[in-house]
């Protein structure tokens, strides 16, 4: 797996001097955005957890990039003007931790060079293309085998090409030690050594395959590498439309899901699950699981409070974990019932024949917080349990309040976090949340089959004693057996957690707050437009969640749900009926990876539908 990706962006870019001598050659802007910034993103989108960036001039811009996206660390290579590419790359090497891309800064490239390489069965990977009479061809020679043994700027010096450089590798951190060690020993005869010269070194003295660096050729690859006019010339008119067109038709068609989860996922999340097959019991796995929940435990409260236990199922499942194995035999259950899923939290507690009370209220109007702490406190109850979001109207219910409550009068809190998680920032130790649940396919953007309950350290140490009242779904022993073996105790749900593992990576990149940010403009765009067409909210505004919306049906006898649906179906959107029984409304979600604009078009859909009923 790789983690990593390192960007070698020190350089001063003399060849293009009037427009790089106050900003380096990656903010050099092409189809609207600096050509880095276009690398960044399809390094992320490949699954790359974090890029390091060694700068030198003109530092600054970088350090706008890295403000905006956090999962970028900065390696500045103070002597820039003295040192090559491979002196800047020393820089980086101390934050490398294991197989890493490299790329330079200067490029545009087809993402599919990423996915060649991530793919490749070799751990060092050099991509090179076909012929690209760019002028400033590097060409490669390789021995019989595919190894480099050279490259050279003059084809004549080589006896053999086999290709040209494009400047995205794939290293071992073991390869790169070995290339800073040689750049060490050459310092005095090579002090602009660049990292191509140390890569072919490193590669041809090499004994073993093991450290050799194989040569993947691409023949037609759309790349561009800018060193002057003539190339930012070529890279606009030519290179960047094909990268379009050719990322372009490797797009899943956009399905927009405006139900309340499964939401609308990326592409890049989508791919995420087209990898090669791996047994779940591998080291390697286990690895990808232990990065997923402790990043999910890093959005739930402060570093080294929370654990997350992941199971194979669906929301409902984290539910019934939760009810099943954090409440002691003895102990005396509140549950708050305003809609479908606290209903469903009755449910599950009744199966398990559990000594509980259903606080009712109403589906569309704020809790009364008095009233149910008065019952906690006069019925003695030990635990309690709330939806955060009720998804089914879109009601948000004072979870911190009655939590911050029941902990001061020592009263464990069991939380529904299923559609608030990801897009509402939660701290459970603030919040004073025991265990909280959600799933993959709801704001974290993944796809459906991950379930997982957030424990608060000593909350979650309390229930090792607590009586087994199911196997599969059993909190204790999934967390116990996992810390052990870092495996789950039965088959994950392989895709579904690569899938998250990068939904996980973009959350990071927009962020919890950005992204309620989105959601709120989606839910605007709808808000006005119900509005202008004289249509209803169930839940009154101020208590609305921005991520769900319920509408009241118009009273017009020729309205119908099934058209309306089957009119937004054939404009590529998902609608979902009301799940109140006393009120006749539909639902709109806007949770997922949707933008504004796409709502503004649904708003559209929804006012062309109305006006062919009236
Ligand atoms: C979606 C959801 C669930 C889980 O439902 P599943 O059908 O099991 O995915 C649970 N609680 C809430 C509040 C939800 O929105």
């Amino acid at each position: 797996m790789i983690r990593q990706a390192v960007i070698m962006a020190g350089g001063l870019g003399s060849r293009l001097k009037g427009r790089t001598e106050a900003m380096p050659k990656g903010f050099i802007e092409i189809g609207g955005k600096a050509i880095v910034e276009w690398s960044v993103q399809k390094l992320f989108a490949a699954g790359v957890e974090e890029i390091i960036i060694g700068t030198g001039h003109c530092s600054e811009w970088y350090e706008r990039l890295a403000e905006k996206y956090q999962c970028i660390k900065l390696a500045r290579n103070d002597r820039y003007a003295e040192t090559g590419s491979m002196g800047t790359l020393a820089c980086c090497a101390p934050l490398v931790h294991g197989d890493f891309l490299l790329l330079e800064s200067d490029l545009i490239y087809d993402s599919i060079g990423l996915s060649v390489l991530v793919n490749s069965v070799e751990t060092n990977v050099i991509l090179a293309s076909g012929p690209t009479k760019s002028g400033d061809e590097v060409y490669l020679q390789t021995d019989d085998n595919g190894y480099l043994v050279r490259h050279s700027k003059n084809s004549s010096t080589l006896t053999r090409i086999d290709g040209e450089l494009v400047g995205i590798t794939k290293l071992a951190k073991k390869t790169l030690d070995s290339m800073v060690a040689y750049c060490l020993d050459h310092q005095k005869d090579q002090p602009k050594m660049e990292y191509e010269t140390a890569m072919s070194a490193v590669s041809s003295a090499s004994p073993d395959a093991a450290s050799k660096i194989h040569v993947e050729k691409i023949e037609h690859y759309a790349w561009r590498e800018i060193d002057d006019e003539s190339h930012l010339e070529m890279a606009s008119s030519t290179v960047y439309p094909l990268i379009v067109e050719n990322e372009k038709v490797r797009s899943v068609r956009r399905e927009v899901l405006l139900n309340p989860g499964p939401a609308t996922t990326t592409d890049s999340v989508k791919m995420a699950q087209v990898c090669a097959d791996i047994c779940p019991r591998e080291k390697e796995f286990g690895q990808v699981m232990e990065w997923v929940a402790s990043e999910l435990s890093l959005m739930a409260g402060a570093p080294g409070r929370i654990e997350t236990v992941l199971f194979g199922g669906s929301g409902t499942a984290a539910d019934e974990v939760m009810i099943s194995s954090c409440i002691p035999d003895g102990a005396k259950l509140l549950i708050v019932d305003n809609g479908a899923y606290g209903a469903r939290f009755a449910k599950i507690a009744s199966v398990y024949k559990l000594d509980f009370e259903v606080h009712s209220s109403s589906g569309y109007l704020p809790l009364d917080v008095a009233a149910v702490q008065k019952k906690l406190i006069d019925g003695a109850f030990t635990h309690f349990a709330i939806v955060y979001h009720e998804t089914t109207t879109g009601l948000l219910n004072p979870v911190p309040e009655l939590c911050r409550f029941c902990h001061a009068h020592g009263i464990t809190t069991i939380v529904d976090a299923v559609s608030a998680f990801a897009a509402i920032t939660i701290d459970m130790d603030r919040d004073c949340i025991d265990f909280m649940a959600s799933t993959s396919n709801k704001n974290i953007q993944g796809m459906a089959g991950v379930a997982f309950v957030f424990c608060r350290k000593e909350a979650l140490e309390k229930t090792r004693l607590y009586p087994m009242r199911n196997y599969y779904l059993n909190l204790w022993d999934q967390y116990e057996y996992f810390r052990k073996t870092k495996q789950t105790r039965f088959t994950p749900p392989v895709q579904a957690l690569y899938a998250l593992r990068q939904a996980i990576i973009e959350t990071k990149i927009e962020t919890i707050e950005g992204r309620y940010e989105r959601y709120t403009a989606c839910w605007k765009e709808l808000v006005q437009t119900v509005k202008k067409l004289g249509l209803e909210m169930l839940v009154p505004e101020a208590h609305q969640s921005h991520l769900i919306t319920a509408i009241v049906e118009p009273s017009t006898p020729s309205y119908s749900f099934d058209a309306l649906h089957d009119l937004a179906r054939k404009h590529q959107f998902t609608i979902y009926p009301g799940k109140l029984s006393d009120a006749n409304t539909f639902r709109i979600a806007n949770i997922g990876d949707i933008k504004p604009a796409e709502m503004k078009r649904f708003c559209g859909v929804l006012e062309q539908y109305l006006h062919s009923i009236r």
